[in-house]
């Protein structure tokens, strides 16, 4: 039997969320039902509801910051039981069979990885995300969360988290080398949390000093405000890694000129408008442009792993749903650059 669970739901472009009845499909064999305790709201939610991409297929329940446990296991099931501490991040399922799924990169599946929203499933429905009490997940696609992190401060890792070490991962992030983190958000201050464990000297660039103190926390040693002319000259040529992290249209030269020779940028910030560079500013120093999504399931439990060696979660700010326009007013509050560092929902006050 399928079961009926709370959501939050946004009906069309701009309209405020509402309190919903939710379906979940019955258990297949390789199904697992996951409780859900906390869902972050990663900007990319935003970007989605508010259609800012395009291709946003209402009415939408965003979340991709899934923690909770596991209420019921299907029959096949062999990875989790009854009362685990699991998580869910943007993928819910993958081919398997293509070469990118064998890879441990889901994400790029041939035959097109199912999304955590806003994504159609392999048999039509459409994909429901984490502002909900319940959700229903093949095992394949759920991650363990060690019992180092709390469930709300790993929330965010599930999306955040692995967005900014996979790229610090790939791009030798490490002893000796100096990261550049642009935009003090929530992927951006987990990406200073990741880089700095992982044993760089990390830098922040943001718009103004306001975060300046909360960055040094966080494992900055060095706070760049970008409106600093000054500041930003004495940086040209310093970084052998910088992590984009900012959610709005950027002027890639100048973060391109902070590089030192071979030095690569990595775009994870999405705003929906192209980039500009120009050739010259890639040539002169032999550097890289380039860009990184999410990560591989394998990654992705690789990260929550790290982080719980570490000490890491996320810093959260914790939501009640039970008055919905409080989610309204977290959206617009994230696009503002107010939220230190992540909104986490807790899925308990979704009124009934
Ligand atoms: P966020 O919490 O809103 O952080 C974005 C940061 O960008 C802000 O904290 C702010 O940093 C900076 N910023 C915002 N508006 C700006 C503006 N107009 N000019 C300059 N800087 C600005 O967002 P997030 O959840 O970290 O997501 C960041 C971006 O990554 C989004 O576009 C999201 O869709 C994308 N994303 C990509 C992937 C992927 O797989 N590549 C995964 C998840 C998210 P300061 O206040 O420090 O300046
Ligand atoms: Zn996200």
């Amino acid at each position: 039997m399928p079961t009926t669970t709370r959501a939050l739901s946004v009906p069309s472009a701009g309209a405020p969320f509402e309190a919903v009845d939710l379906e979940r499909r019955d258990l297949r064999d390789d199904d697992v039902r996951i409780d859900v305790a906390f869902a972050g709201i990663c900007h990319s939610d935003i970007h989605t509801v508010r259609d800012e991409w395009g291709a946003a297929h209402y009415p939408i329940v965003t979340g991709h910051e899934i923690a909770g446990t596991v209420s019921a296991v299907g029959d096949g099931v062999t990875k989790y039981k009854v009362g685990d501490r699991v998580g869910v991040g943007c993928l819910v399922d993958s081919c398997t069979e293509c070469e990118n799924c064998k890879n441990g990169q889901e994400m790029f599946c041939s035959n097109g990885s199912v999304g955590t929203y806003n994504s159609q499933n392999y048999d039509g429905e459409w994909a429901a995300g984490g502002y909900s009490q319940q959700i229903v997940v093949t095992e394949r696609m759920v991650l363990r969360i060690p019992d180092g992190i709390e469930l709300d401060e790993a929330a965010p890792l599930l999306c955040a988290g692995i967005t900014t070490y996979s790229p610090l991962r790939r791009w030798g992030a490490g002893p000796g080398k100096k990261v550049a983190v642009v935009g003090v958000g929530g992927l951006g201050h987990m990406a200073v949390k990741l880089a700095a464990a992982m044993g760089a000297e990390v830098s922040t660039l943001s718009r103004s000093s306001a975060k300046a103190d909360d960055a040094k926390a966080l494992g900055s040693s060095n706070h760049i405000a970008t409106s600093d002319d000054d500041a930003m000259k004495a940086a040209k040529g310093s970084f052998d890694l910088i992590i984009n992290t900012v959610s709005a249209d950027l002027d890639m030269e100048t973060y391109v000129r902070l590089l030192r020779p071979n030095g690569a940028l990595v775009n994870v910030g999405l705003p929906p408008n192209k980039l500009s560079v120009n050739p010259g500013a890639l040539i002169g120093g032999n550097k890289v442009l380039t860009g990184s999504n999410i990560g591989g399931i394998g990654e992705t439990q690789e990260m929550l792993d790290f982080c719980a060696e570490h000490g890491l979660g996320a810093t959260i700010e914790t939501l009640d749903a039970s008055d919905t326009t409080t989610i309204d007013a977290a959206y617009d509050e994230v696009v503002a650059g107010k939220v230190r560092y992540r909104y986490v929902i807790d899925t308990s006050t979704i009124p009934a």
